[in-house]
C-alpha cells in the first residue's frame, strides 16, 4: 500500500484490518443509494433482498458452504458469539490462542493447550473429549490471527466428532488466505469477519453446515431465518459479498505473498540470526510474520515503525490502543513474548513496503545499544 491521506505510508497491517476493495467500496455505495428494507415485499424491498442473497451466495462460496448456512451478524465477535451460545451445548472447549472474541463470548470454556509451535494439542484436546461430561462444542481457530499458524481442523473435526461434539472455527483470519473449504474440513460452524477480506468494517457471518442449526440470541423480527434478528446491514452486506467475490477469485496470488514474507525473515535473521519467528516450523498463512527483536520492546518497536510510517501491531489490535505482551506468545511457552511484532501483508504490498521495514528494522536494533555487531545493511 502506498502512502495516502488516510494512512501509513507503508501498510503491514493487514491482519488487524485490510484496505477496503474498490468493488468493496462501489457495492456499499450503490446500496446506500437504494431504498428499501429487505424484508418488504415490494419491488423496492425485493431489491434489497435481492442484494442481501447476491451476498449471501458470494460469502457461501469463498467457504464452500451452502447459502442457505450463512447468517449474517455485525462481525466475526458476533458471529463466535452466536456461535458458542447459540449451539445448544454447555461444555464449550476452546484453544487458548483463541482470540478473546471466543474466549470472552461465555464463562466456563475449558482451555485446550497448544504446543511451542502454536498448534493445538490433540493428544490433550483427545483426553479432554475422553473425560467425559455433557457433549460438547470444541472452538479451534483456523489460522491464528497473530503468528498465522493453520490447525489441524480435520484432525480435531475426527476426534470431536467421534466423541459426539460439535466443532466450530474462527476462520476470520483464514479466509481469503488459504483456500476454505467448509465441507472437507467437516467443520459445523465457522465463523468470517468482512474487513479481514477488503470488505467494509462492522458486519460479518457464521455459517453453518447442513443441518446445524442455532437459536439465535438476538431474535427481533425473526429475520436470517429467526437465527438473527433486526434490519440487515444492507450496504455493509453488499461489500462484504463484492469483497469475497474478489478474495476467492485472487486466492493464488495471495498463495505467492509466502514467498515476499519469506524473504523478509531471511533479511532479519541476516541482520540479527538470533530474531525469532513465532510458528515457523508449522504451516502459517501466507502473509504473516510474528518475529522478535532481541532486547527492543514490542511497544517501543511498534512506536519507532510507527515514526517511520510502517503500520505493524504487536499482535491482535486491542481495543484500548494499548500494547500488551501476545497471550499467545504466552500460551506458546515462548521466551521473547514481550519483544515480538506481527507483519501482516497483503495484496497490495510490494516489495518496497519489506525494504521499508527491514531498513527500519536494522536501524532500530542497532540502536538498541548493544547491537553494533549485528549491525549490517538490510539484504
Ligand atoms: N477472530 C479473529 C481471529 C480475529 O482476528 C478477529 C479480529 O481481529 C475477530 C475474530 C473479530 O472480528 P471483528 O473485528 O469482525 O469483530
Amino acid at each position: 500500500m502506498t502512502g495516502s491521506a488516510f494512512g501509513p505510508q507503508f501498510y503491514l497491517d493487514h491482519n488487524a484490518t485490510a484496505p477496503v476493495r474498490p468493488a468493496a467500496i462501489a457495492a456499499v455505495e450503490a446500496a446506500l443509494r437504494r431504498c428499501g428494507n429487505p424484508s418488504s415485499v415490494h419491488g423496492a424491498g425485493r431489491a434489497a433482498r435481492r442484494t442481501v442473497e447476491d451476498a449471501r451466495d458470494a460469502v457461501a462460496a469463498l467457504v464452500g458452504a451452502d447459502s442457505v448456512g450463512v447468517i449474517f451478524t455485525s462481525g466475526g465477535t458476533e458471529a463466535n458469539f452466536l456461535a458458542l451460545n447459540g449451539a445448544g451445548r454447555t461444555r464449550v472447549l476452546a484453544s487458548t490462542i483463541e482470540h478473546s472474541a471466543v474466549l470472552n463470548a461465555r464463562d466456563g470454556i475449558e482451555l485446550v493447550p497448544v504446543t511451542a509451535d502454536g498448534v493445538v494439542d490433540l493428544a490433550r484436546l483427545e483426553a479432554m473429549l475422553t473425560a467425559g461430561g455433557a457433549p460438547a462444542l470444541v472452538s479451534v481457530m483456523l489460522a491464528n490471527n497473530e503468528t498465522g499458524v493453520i490447525q489441524p481442523l480435520e484432525d480435531v473435526v475426527r476426534l470431536a466428532h467421534a466423541h459426539g461434539a460439535l466443532v466450530h472455527t474462527d476462520a476470520v483470519q483464514a479466509a481469503g488466505k488459504i483456500a476454505v473449504d467448509m465441507a472437507s474440513l467437516g467443520v459445523d460452524m465457522l465463523s468470517l469477519s468482512a474487513h479481514k477480506i477488503g470488505g467494509p468494517q462492522g458486519v460479518g457471518a457464521v455459517v453453518l453446515a447442513p443441518g446445524v442449526s442455532v437459536a439465535g440470541i438476538v431474535t427481533g423480527g425473526g429475520q436470517e431465518r429467526g437465527r438473527r434478528g433486526g434490519t440487515e446491514n444492507v450496504p455493509g452486506i453488499a461489500g462484504f459479498g463484492a469483497a469475497a467475490v474478489e478474495a476467492l477469485a485472487e486466492l493464488n496470488g495471495f498463495t505467492a505473498l509466502a514467498s515476499m514474507r519469506d524473504g523478509m525473515e531471511r533479511a532479519v535473521r541476516k541482520i540479527c540470526p538470533g530474531a525469532v519467528v513465532y510458528g515457523e516450523r508449522a504451516p502459517r498463512l501466507p502473509n504473516t510474520s510474528f518475529l522478535s527483536m532481541p532486547g527492543v520492546k514490542a511497544e517501543t518497536q511498534v512506536m519507532a515503525f510507527d515514526l517511520a510510517g510502517i503500520a505493524v501491531s504487536a499482535g491482535s489490535a486491542c481495543s484500548s490502543g494499548k500494547v500488551a505482551a501476545s497471550r499467545v506468545l504466552r500460551a506458546m511457552g515462548a521466551a521473547d513474548a514481550d519483544n515480538a511484532v506481527r507483519v501482516s501483508l497483503g495484496a497490495s504490498s510490494k516489495e518496497s513496503d519489506v525494504s521499508a521495514f527491514l531498513d527500519a528494522w536494522a536501524s532500530l536494533y542497532t540502536r538498541r545499544g548493544d547491537g553494533r555487531a549485528a549491525a549490517q545493511p538490510a539484504a
